[in-house]
């Protein structure tokens, strides 16, 4: 087993392993572990095992090879994969077989990146803990009690349970930090536009951003670079060329500016959390950059506006899910109403009912302007609040979360608490802002703390530097 995706690499060209007996080893590693944390639905051998094939005849040619060719990668389970189930953790797409790819699959295959499978989540990315699949419940891989934390709890424990070096996951309001966080590793949601969210099955269209999973940021900032760009078949993509973020990286923050958000290290931040976000801001000032206290002061509705928007989209986003193509269909039913009505009722889990139900009220006439067009205004003064926090600072910085990882069922019952885990992490959602979560210590029971970084539209270099120095400085 290897660290790094860039160890991995080294092996495969230094001809110590070739990248058929890489996949081997993954698939007898997630053989091992997946009874155990259950992050994956579903294996795409085939689909590996070619693209292996031809990074090992590449090499033995000796022709040159792109940066993570033959690093075993897994996929988030709502990201199409042309011939392969897409199920979105979800009844409705249980036998949902993709008809085609998503930009960022097309561009894992041009990059001659194995996927190996396909991660469990939140039904339709909705949860922050993987407890609402339709499915299974994946555990943490650090404690099989513990929740890997969600939407994109599978591709997380994949990454640290060892069963892939990399990979995917999807973020609408936090979905690849928190999980990052919670199981110790590097998750990172691109600004808004970055990465092209075509053949990503929607949730909150003006949130979702696919964003990449890796053990350390060099691995991270490859990921980024093999995924990012302007798609045509996506209209809210950015045309602007992508950086080689790794081969900039540079791990110098002296003299830069660090704001510390006061709302989110203030009142109800467990103890270790706070202590080691503590350590991680007096590294930086050893390593010789300024600390400053940043006010950001609609993050208090933060949560409200979110779960307006949010749920909006997302009730407008599932209308498709009718029964009538490509769907889960209810038995036996007299006309097209109740088979709508069935269909809907049967397939989708609670938490996905919720959310229509709330996102349809919001939208209602008399609820509009009260609730959704209020939200969209808060939405911009909390971009506002980012535009003045970065006319003061290089980056932001928070807890990922407020709490390490959490017991299984510990929330299920409590929408609410759930819903609150997400405080520190949806504001850069709303804003469309780039951020990361990195793993800094631990906490009593050796559950990881993730410090959140968070920078300017499109400044994910900058963002992936500030988390290279903290890395390397450890
Ligand atoms: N936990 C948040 C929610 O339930 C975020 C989910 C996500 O980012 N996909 O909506």
């Amino acid at each position: 087993m290897f660290k790094t995706a860039i160890e991995a690499k080294r092996a495969l060209e230094t001809k110590q392993v070739s990248a058929k007996e890489i996949l081997d080893a993954y698939y007898k590693r997630i053989d091992e572990i997946e009874p155990d944390i259950q992050a994956l639905n579903s294996l795409t051998k085939d689909l590996a095992y070619a693209t292996a094939k031809t990074v090992d005849e590449k090499i033995a040619r000796g022709e040159e090879l792109p940066a993570l060719a033959g690093v075993p990668l897994i996929i988030k389970d709502n990201i199409c994969v042309k011939d392969t189930l897409t199920t979105a953790s979800s009844k409705m797409l249980e036998n949902f077989v993709s008809p085609y790819n998503a930009t960022v699959t097309e561009k894992l295959n041009e990059n001659l990146i194995p996927i190996l499978g396909k991660a469990n989540l939140d039904e339709f990315a909705m949860g922050s803990s993987t407890e609402n699949s339709a499915f299974k419940v994946t555990r943490n891989p650090i404690n099989l009690n513990k929740v890997p934390g969600g939407s994109s709890g599978g591709s997380a424990a994949s990454v640290a349970g060892c069963e892939a070096l990399l990979s995917l996951g999807s973020d609408t309001g936090g979905s690849i930090r928190l999980p990052g966080a919670f199981c110790g590793i590097i998750g990172m949601k691109p600004t808004y536009g970055r990465v092209s969210r075509y053949g990503l099955i929607a949730f909150a269209s003006s949130l979702d951003q696919i964003g990449p999973f890796a053990n350390c940021v060099e691995d991270t900032a490859l990921l980024l670079e093999a995924i990012s760009g302007y798609d045509t078949n996506d209209s809210t993509s950015i045309n602007t060329p992508v950086p080689h973020y790794a081969k900039e990286l540079n791990q110098d923050v002296k003299g830069m500016k660090i704001g510390v958000i006061k709302e989110l290290l203030g009142e109800g931040v467990q103890e270790e959390v706070r202590e080691n976000v503590e350590k991680a801001i007096q590294k930086y000032k050893d390593l010789g950059a300024e600390i400053i206290e940043v006010s950001l002061p609609h993050v208090k509705y933060a949560i409200a506006t979110y779960y307006i928007v949010a749920t909006a989209e997302a009730s407008s986003n599932l209308a498709r899910y009718d029964g009538v193509r490509y769907t889960y269909r209810a038995k036996d039913c007299e006309n097209l109403i109740e088979m709508f009505t069935k269909s809907r009722s049967e397939a989708f889990g609670d938490e996905v009912k919720r959310r229509i139900m709330l996102g349809t009220y919001v939208l209602s006439s008399g609820y509009y302007d009260a609730y959704y067009k209020k939200a969209q205004q808060v939405r911009a003064l909390i971009k506002q609040d980012y535009d003045n926090a970065f006319a003061k600072v290089d980056v932001l910085l928070s807890p990922t979360c407020p709490t390490t990882a959490f017991d299984i069922n510990s929330k299920t019952a409590d929408p609410l608490s759930m819903y609150l885990t997400d405080i520190a992490t949806i504001t850069a959602n709303l804003a469309g802002v780039p951020a990361l979560s990195l793993p800094y210590g631990v906490d009593k029971e050796n559950m990881p703390v993730g410090v959140q970084l968070i920078t300017n539209v499109l400044e994910e270099q900058k963002l992936l530097n500030f988390a290279y120095a903290l890395e390397q400085a450890k």
